[in-house]
C-alpha cells in the first residue's frame, strides 16, 4: 500500500519517516499528494519564540486520527535543537500509535543502531537507574523491558569502555580480508568469492602497503593498538603462509604490551584446519569467532554454506587443542524455515561446547542478496513472531547458563522490535566489539570493505569512512585510501 506524507516543514520527514517504515513495514512512502495513497499522514510545526505547536492527523478509509500539542521551550542552542527533534518524534510516534490501535517499535522513538550509546551519555551525566528509566520509557517511549535490556548491556559494557580523553591514544585495528569461500545466501558482503588456487597477491600488497603506512603515522603520534580485529568476508580463507605473513607484518607494525587482545574471525570451519589454527594462535590471536550461524544441517544447505554441525564440532575441538582460551560462536536466528524446536537444539549444542562468548543475531536480509526476494513473500506477522520467540527461548537459555548480555546493536532492515546481542561469560567481555559498537575509540580499519571511525575527543564528533570492498578497487585506490586515513588520524589526534 502506498502511504502519503506531507510534512511542514518538508525537514520533519527526516527526523520521522523511520518510525512510519516501522509502523508500515514494507509499504511505500510517498512524499506527493497521490490518488493511490491507501494511507494519508500530515504533521505540521510551528516555532513560537519559546513554544512549539505540533498538528498531525492520519486517515484510512473512514478511520480518521488527529493530534494537537503545545509545548514551552526552555533550552537553548544544540540542546534545544536535540529537544525539539525529540519531541517531533515523540508526537509522530503517538499518532501512529494511536492510530494502528499497537505498538509499532519497542524501542520507541530511537530508529538508531545503538541504542545504548544513549544510557552511557545519561551515565556520564551523573544519572541514577531511576531517573535513566523513567527517561527511556517515557521521553523515548520504550517498552519496559527494552529499557531493562539496554540499561543492563550497559552497566555491564560501561566499566570497560575507553573513556573520551582516550579515544585516540588507545585505539582499535580492524584488518579486513573480503573473500568468501561461496557466498551465502542472505549475505550481500564478500568483495569476492575466493576459488583455491586464486591468487591474493596484489590485495595482500595493498593490504600490506597500507599497515606500513599506518603504523608509521601511528608511531609519530605516539598511538597504541589496544585490540585488533582480523574480519571479513573470511580471513581464514588465507593459505598458512599468507596467514604467517600477515601476523609477520602486525606483530613487527602494531602489537605491543599494550595489545591485549586480537581476534581472528574463522568463521567457516570449510576453511580451517589444526595447523591453521595453530599457526593463529602462535602468531599472537588469542580470541577465536567459529560461525555456525545454526546447527540444523538441512538449513546449513538452504542458507549456502559448505559445513555441517560436525564440521562446527570439530573445528571448536581443534580451537581448544591449538590452545584458544576465547572462544565466540554466532548463532542466527530467522533462517528460512526455522522453528522453536530448530532453536532450542542449536542452543543446546552450542552450550555444550562451551564458548566464551555467543552472539545472536537476527537475520537482516540484506538487498542485493539472493535471500531479499523470498523475503518479501513471508508474512511480517509470522516472521516477527517466530523470531522474537527465537530470541527470548535463547535469550533465557543463555542467562540460566551465567552468559551475560554484553553488548548490543541494532540493524537497518531490522523488524521493530529486535536487535543482535552479544552475550559473555564473567570475565570475557570483548574489547573491540564493546568500544567499535558504542564508539568510545578510534578505530583504523585497512583492508577491503574496512570502515574506520575517527573519534575527536574534545566535542565527541565522529567521522566515517570505508574502504571499497571489491579487491580490485581496493589495491587501485590504497594510495588515495592511506591519504585520507592518515590526513583524519592527524585532526582527531
Ligand atoms: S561468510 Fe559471512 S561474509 Fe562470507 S558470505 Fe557468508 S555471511 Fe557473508
Amino acid at each position: 500500500m502506498l502511504i502519503q506524507t506531507t510534512f511542514q516543514p518538508e525537514q520533519l520527514y527526516a527526523a520521522v519517516h523511520e518510525l512510519v517504515r516501522m509502523a508500515y513495514p514494507k509499504h511505500e512512502l510517498t512524499r506527493d499528494e497521490s490518488e493511490l495513497a491507501g494511507i494519508k499522514m500530515h504533521m505540521e510545526m510551528q516555532v513560537n519564540g519559546e513554544q512549539v505547536c505540533l498538528f498531525g492527523w492520519m486517515t484510512q478509509r473512514d478511520k480518521r486520527t488527529v493530534r494537537e500539542e503545545k509545548h514551552d521551550i526552555k533550552w537553548t542552542g544544540d540542546t534545544r535543537r536535540r529537544e525539539i527533534n525529540r519531541m517531533v518524534r515523540r508526537f509522530a510516534y503517538d499518532l501512529l500509535v494511536e492510530h494502528t490501535g499497537q505498538s509499532i517499535n519497542s524501542y520507541g522513538i530511537l530508529t538508531g543502531m545503538r541504542p545504548v550509546k544513549l544510557v552511557h551519555r545519561m551515565l556520564d551525566q551523573g544519572m541514577d537507574t531511576e531517573h535513566i528509566r523513567e527517561q527511556l520509557t517515557d521521553s523515548f517511549r520504550m517498552s519496559p523491558e527494552k529499557a531493562e535490556l539496554i540499561m543492563e548491556v550497559a552497566a555491564n559494557n560501561y566499566p570497560y569502555l575507553v573513556r573520551k580523553q582516550q579515544a585516540n591514544n588507545i585505539i582499535g585495528l580492524y584488518i579486513g580480508i573480503p573473500f568468501c569461500p561461496t557466498r551465502c545466501y542472505y549475505c550481500s558482503f564478500p568483495g569476492a568469492v575466493y576459488k583455491p588456487g586464486d591468487s591474493l597477491q596484489s590485495f595482500l600488497t595493498a593490504l600490506y602497503q597500507e599497515m606500513e603506512a599506518i603504523a608509521k603515522c601511528l608511531k609519530e603520534m605516539d598511538t597504541s593498538v589496544q585490540s585488533i580485529y582480523i574480519g571479513g568476508g573470511t580471513p581464514t580463507v588465507l593459505s598458512e603462509i599468507e596467514l604467517e605473513q600477515l601476523f609477520n607484518h602486525l606483530q613487527r607494525l602494531f602489537i605491543s604490551s599494550a595489545t591485549a587482545e586480537i581476534t581472528v574471525e574463522a568463521g567457516r570451519p570449510d576453511t580451517l584446519s589444526p595447523r591453521k589454527l595453530k599457526l593463529l594462535k602462535d602468531g599472537g590471536t588469542n580470541r577465536i569467532c567459529i560461525n555456525p550461524q545454526t546447527m540444523n544441517d538441512e538449513t546449513l544447505v538452504k542458507i549456502g554454506r559448505a559445513h555441517n554441525r560436525k564440521e562446527v564440532v570439530r573445528s571448536v575441538i581443534w580451537a581448544r587443542e591449538a590452545g584458544f582460551k576465547q572462544l565466540n560462536m554466532d548463532l542466527i536466528v530467522g533462517l528460512p524455515d526455522e522453528g522453536s524446536q530448530d532453536y532450542q537444539r542449536t542452543a543446546e549444542d552450542i552450550l555444550a561446547l562451551a564458548p566464551e562468548n555467543i552472539t545472536v543475531h537476527t537475520l537482516a536480509v540484506k538487498r542485493g542478496s539472493r535471500m531479499a526476494e523470498r523475503e518479501g513473500r513471508e508474512s511480517v506477522g509470522d516472521r516477527i513472531k517466530n523470531v522474537q520467540e527465537g530470541l527470548t527461548l535463547m535469550d533465557r537459555l543463555f542467562r540460566d547458563n551465567y552468559y551475560k548480555p554484553y553488548y548490543l546493536y541494532r540493524q537497518k532492515y531490522m523488524q521493530a522490535s529486535m536487535e543482535n546481542i552479544g552475550y559473555s561469560k564473567p570475565g570475557h567481555f570483548c574489547l573491540y566489539n564493546m568500544n567499535m559498537i558504542e564508539e568510545c575509540q578510534t578505530i583504523v580499519g585497512l583492508g577491503g570493505g574496512a570502515a574506520s571511525k575517527f573519534i575527536n575527543a574534545s566535542d565527541g564528533g565522529l567521522r566515517s569512512f570505508y574502504n571499497p570492498k571489491n579487491p580490485v578497487a581496493y589495491a587501485e585506490t590504497v594510495d588515495k585510501l592511506i591519504a585520507t586515513k592518515v590526513d583524519n588520524l592527524k585532526a582527531v589526534h
